[in-house]
């Protein structure tokens, strides 16, 4: 049986990741840091709807050290990591020059640093196996940039420099590695925009609806399968058409 470990699967896009890997078949490692019984519940969900094993393991995965006893763990349980979803995340909206070297740091520390911490252990695990998959939770203002975005969009272009260059490297260990960019999709991030934002963030939605959990994960779900077994580096966008 195979096992996947998913950051930030506490609550949205990870929490979607995690229940269409677990129906999928694969164990599942659920990382959380502060939603713990948001991840207990979901662990619970897990269980009781699907026939796999869960591992709920609380980490910041900005700190390497929580990170690597957190793949520890996961090892010792399951023996070895087949899928990675990089997806643990945060968002801050704020002009340049007001951001603090602290909240830069923070933006930086939990969108691209991390994305290093937790692959520098699960990879020698998939090396070993000679077999692994890599999806890392990017965005489409990681592509384009956004106003008063900064340091997100920065450490979500860093994200898809990883990808691609990570995916070259591990290529012939017969590792893939992918990236999802998300337009709007509706979760607890978004929650600090108001209606009449929405609004007007809606109109510049081609296909006209925000997107929702579900359609991450169902994308997440196909690149980490054997469909999608000659992709790799690959930047996949799941935005209604807003970047094109
Ligand atoms: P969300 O609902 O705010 O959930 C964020 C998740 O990340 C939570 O489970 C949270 O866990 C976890 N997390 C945050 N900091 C962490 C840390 N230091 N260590 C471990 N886990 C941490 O956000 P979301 O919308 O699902 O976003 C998920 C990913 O998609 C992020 O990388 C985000 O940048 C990206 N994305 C989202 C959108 C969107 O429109 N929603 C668009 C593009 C990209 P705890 O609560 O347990 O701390």
């Amino acid at each position: 049986m195979k096992t996947a470990l998913i950051t930030g699967a506490s609550r949205g896009i990870g929490t979607a990741c995690a229940i269409a890997l677990a129906k999928c078949g694969y164990n599942i490692v659920l990382n959380y840091n502060k939603s713990e019984e948001e991840a207990l519940t979901l662990a619970k969900i897990i269980t009781n709807n699907y026939s796999v094993d869960v591992l709920c393991v609380k980490a910041d995965v900005s700190d390497k050290v929580q990170v690597d006893d957190m793949v520890k763990k996961a090892e010792e349980k399951f023996s070895t990591i087949d899928v990675l979803v990089n997806n643990a995340g945060v968002s801050l909206q704020k002009l340049f020059t007001d951001t603090t070297p602290q909240q830069w740091d923070e933006v930086v520390s939990t969108n691209l640093t991390s994305v290093y911490n937790v692959t520098h252990a699960v990879l020698p695990l998939m090396i070993k196996e000679h077999s692994g998959s890599i999806v890392n939770i990017s965005s489409m203002w990681g592509e384009t940039g956004a106003s008063c975005e900064v340091a997100y969009s920065a450490s979500k272009a860093g994200v898809i420099g990883l990808t691609k260059a990570l995916a070259k490297e591990v290529a012939p260990s017969n590792v893939r590695v992918n990236c999802v960019t998300p337009g709007v999709i509706m979760t607890d991030m978004m929650s600090s925009f108001k209606e009449d934002e929405l609004v007007l963030i809606k109109e510049e939605i081609p296909l006209g609806v925000f997107g929702t959990v579900k359609n991450v994960a169902d994308t997440v779900a196909f690149l980490v399968s054997e469909k999608a077994s000659y992709i790799t580096g690959q930047i996949v966008g799941v935005n209604g058409g807003m970047v094109i």
